[in-house]
């Protein structure tokens, strides 16, 4: 049965040029890192508002960078899978091919992505909330929590996008207008109740493109799906490049 949907999948894909591929959570899942609403709206035991917002920000720094320094930690433990592995070799594969996720894990890069749209952010990035520069830091546990800015003093924030804040704007123009212009999407493991990253999937079918969706799970825009791999990431997206490549 599935053989029959992983076939279609690798016929849209085989005369695509411009492809998007738009991940979520899932798609780390069997790299250990756990998912959001798959815990039941808890992320590794938090209640995500009270760890996730520039509110909790402000009241807790020290206990915000804890969440973050700790799930830092878990991140630079664990590899990237079988999926990150196939969406990277894509790049090779499609003239005109984005990458779009909502994760802010790494992941992705870790596989040899290199150009990546990262819509939330990453766990990697720490801005300064005097100054507002941004520097790259790898080290996980940091020394001290909060990091302070080597510039003006001032606490940095992890660079991540919290709730009730914007998405960076150049990241999501670049991906809407990516949507706009592909052929087929791929969207894999991502429960699509966030918005506005959730409306590129409904952007792209209403342009008439192929939308093929990876997830065990019926998510909110499986009717947008015109194939469907219910399973794994790291199961299936290796299976549809094997037929690929098997021309
Ligand atoms: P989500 O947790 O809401 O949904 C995860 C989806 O992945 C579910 O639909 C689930 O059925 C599916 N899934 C589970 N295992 C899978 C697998 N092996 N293969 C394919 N799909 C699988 O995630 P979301 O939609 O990305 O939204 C949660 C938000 O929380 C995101 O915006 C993200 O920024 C953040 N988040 C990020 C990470 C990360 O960076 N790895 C982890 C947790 C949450
Ligand atoms: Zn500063």
């Amino acid at each position: 049965m599935f053989q029959d949907e992983v076939r279609r999948a690798a016929e849209i894909l085989r005369s695509a040029t411009r492809v998007v591929a738009f991940t979520g959570a899932g798609v780390s899942a069997e790299s250990g890192i756990a998912t959001f609403r798959g815990a039941g709206g808890l992320w590794e035991g938090q209640r995500i508002e009270e760890v996730a917002s520039p509110h909790a920000f402000a009241a807790d720094p020290v206990h915000v960078w804890r969440f973050y320094d700790q799930r830092r930690t878990n991140v630079a433990k664990v590899r990237p899978n079988p999926a990150h592995e196939v969406l990277a070799a894509w790049q090779e594969r499609f003239p005109n091919y984005t990458l779009v996720t909502q994760n802010v894990d790494g992941l992705h890069q870790g596989a040899g992505s290199r150009r990546v749209v990262e819509l939330h952010g990453s766990l990697w990035r720490v801005r300064c909330t005097g100054c507002g520069r941004e520097r790259e830091d790898r080290t996980a546990p940091l020394p001290a929590l909060p990091p302070r800015c080597a510039e003006c003093g001032a606490f940095e924030r992890p660079g991540v996008v919290w709730f009730g804040e914007a998405l960076p704007a150049e990241a999501f123009l670049g991906a809407e207008s990516a949507a706009e212009a592909c052929e087929v999407l791929v969207v894999v493991g991502t429960s699509a109740v966030v918005y506005p990253a959730a409306g590129l999937v409904a952007v792209a079918a209403a342009v008439g493109a192929k939308v093929i969706e990876v997830n065990p799970e019926a998510s909110a825009l499986a009717h947008l799906a015109d194939v469907t791999l219910r399973g794994p990431a790291g199961a299936m997206l290796p299976q549809v490049d094997a037929m690929l490549a098997g021309g």
